[in-house]
């Protein structure tokens, strides 16, 4: 934790969900008094009795800490932001149903409802991932409809948390942008941060649509190293080669380095998908599409890596899936996490079970918003329940205790040793010396 509080503001936090609800824990851990906002009352119900809606490592510990401190608090009702020093935009900016582009819709709505409230000097600090231009159009709104007019500064703040490890990253980010047009801004978006900068964190100023292009950037390339490594696979696939091997020896090199450089079943989540889809567009409708063309490439070999697992799977069940026990492990879209948007683990489960495969899914922590999304499949309540009979087990989200598991253990359970890693987390040669046939994505087989 910080080593210091700050000089307390009083801040609001607009939309909690994974993302606001972690800021404003960590917000009044630093010493600010923040109330949170959303327009879902169940999620506004839980925070504000101390449940956590999700999960989150270490988040509900502190949220109950907070709320006990009398630091934080929640409402459905845009007034109680009133006052506030920053107001932080936190809503979510989901893909369109029916375009690649970002539906902005939510945080247009949410500033419409907070603009009334504005009646004093302070900042809107937008904190989604957005288009490049959202924070000029939304400053020109703000401007026009708050009581405060000029004095209700606009500025971009994006973050860069990952889930499942969202407390560490925001009390101790790899840089903080600002993205700012005046001193004043700057000093108070310093100030509510200081904690955190004091701890060494680089802090990088600059305009808000340069910050809104670092956030849609960083994305773009964390995807592009994922599948990059997967299309790496794809070759290996093809010619013999194992690509872990191949990863291994790359991230030898600092140029290029190991991070995000795993092969695999690829990315999924809330997040990198949908980003770099709207940044393609949003690329394409300022006419320079051209520039980030690639990302199209980046989403179809992501895509293609659950297509590829699925036809693993098919090939080790002899090309025929009807009636075949094929158990799936994980849901989430990552471990440590219980967010299944665009989970990969379920993308493949959900085929397995178009093919006639009898699926049954475990996850340590996302089974409940499994069983909301995808009733048709079975789940088993543990991971002993969930093998036991299988003929096939895929290792799609690579949970801890899922790499923890003796394989002989797990072979003593299945009715047949057939195991996809699809996350290269699991020990192969562990797994072959227990009896299994151990595949994985971009790896020969060895038999
Ligand atoms: P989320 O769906 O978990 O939360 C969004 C919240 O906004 C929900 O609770 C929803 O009820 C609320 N909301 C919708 N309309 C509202 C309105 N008019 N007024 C008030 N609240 C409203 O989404 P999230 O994962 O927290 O993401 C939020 C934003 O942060 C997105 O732009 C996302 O891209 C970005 N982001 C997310 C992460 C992450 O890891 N989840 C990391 C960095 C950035």
């Amino acid at each position: 934790f910080p080593r210091r509080e700050a000089d307390a503001l009083s801040l609001s936090v607009i939309g909690t969900g994974y993302l606001g609800a972690t800021h404003a824990v960590c917000m009044a851990l630093l010493g600010h008094s923040v109330v949170g906002i959303d327009v879902d009352e169940n999620k506004i119900r839980s925070l504000a009795s101390g449940t956590l809606p999700f999960y989150e490592p270490e988040l509900q510990e502190l949220l109950r800490r907070m709320l006990e401190s009398g630091r934080l608090s929640f409402s459905t009702d845009f007034s109680a932001a009133a006052g506030a020093d920053i107001h932080f935009l936190c809503v979510g900016t989901p893909q369109m149903p029916d375009s690649p582009a970002a539906d902005l819709r939510f945080l247009d709505a949410a500033l419409a409802r907070l603009a009334p409230h504005l009646d004093r000097a302070c900042l809107v600090a937008g904190k989604s991932t957005v288009p490049i231009g959202t924070a000029e159009r939304l400053a020109a709104f703000l401007r026009s409809s708050s009581p405060a007019g000029d004095q209700a500064e606009l500025v971009w703040n994006p973050e860069f948390l990952r889930e499942g490890h969202a407390v560490e990253d925001t009390l101790h980010p790899d840089r903080l942008v600002f993205g700012v047009a005046s001193e004043w801004a700057r000093d108070r978006l310093a100030a509510c941060y200081a904690p955190v900068i004091a701890d060494g964190t680089p802090v990088v100023e600059t305009d808000p649509a340069t910050a809104e292009l670092v956030k849609a950037a960083a994305n773009s390339f964390l995807a592009t190293k994922i599948s990059y490594i997967n299309a790496m696979a794809e070759i290996c696939e093809a010619t013999g080669a194992d690509v872990n091997q191949l990863a291994t020896a790359l991230s030898y090199d600092n140029r290029i380095g190991g991070r995000f450089l795993k092969p695999g079943l690829g990315f999924g989540g809330g997040c990198l998908p949908k980003d770099i889809r709207a940044f393609t567009h949003r690329a394409k409708e300022l006419g320079v599409g051209q520039a980030v063309g690639f990302l199209q490439e980046v989403d179809a070999i992501n895509q293609r890596r659950r297509q590829r697992t699925v036809d693993l799977i098919t090939e080790m069940a002899c090309g025929d899936l009807a009636g075949v026990h094929v158990t799936v492990l994980g849901a989430a879209f990552k471990p440590d996490s219980d967010d299944i948007r665009d989970a990969p683990a379920l993308d493949v489960a959900r085929m397995l079970h178009q093919a006639g495969a009898k699926v049954t899914v475990f996850d340590p922590k996302a089974m409940d918003n499994a069983r909301r999304a995808y009733p048709d499949l079975a789940y088993a309540d543990t991971l002993e329940a969930a093998v036991t009979g299988a003929e096939i087990v895929a290792l799609l989200t690579e949970w801890d205790v899922f790499r923890r598991a003796d394989p002989a253990a797990l072979g003593a359970l299945v009715q047949r040793r057939n195991i996809v890693d699809g996350r290269h987390a699991l020990d192969a040669e562990a797994y072959r010396a227990a009896g299994w046939d151990y595949r994985a994505l971009g790896a020969p087989s060895k038999l």
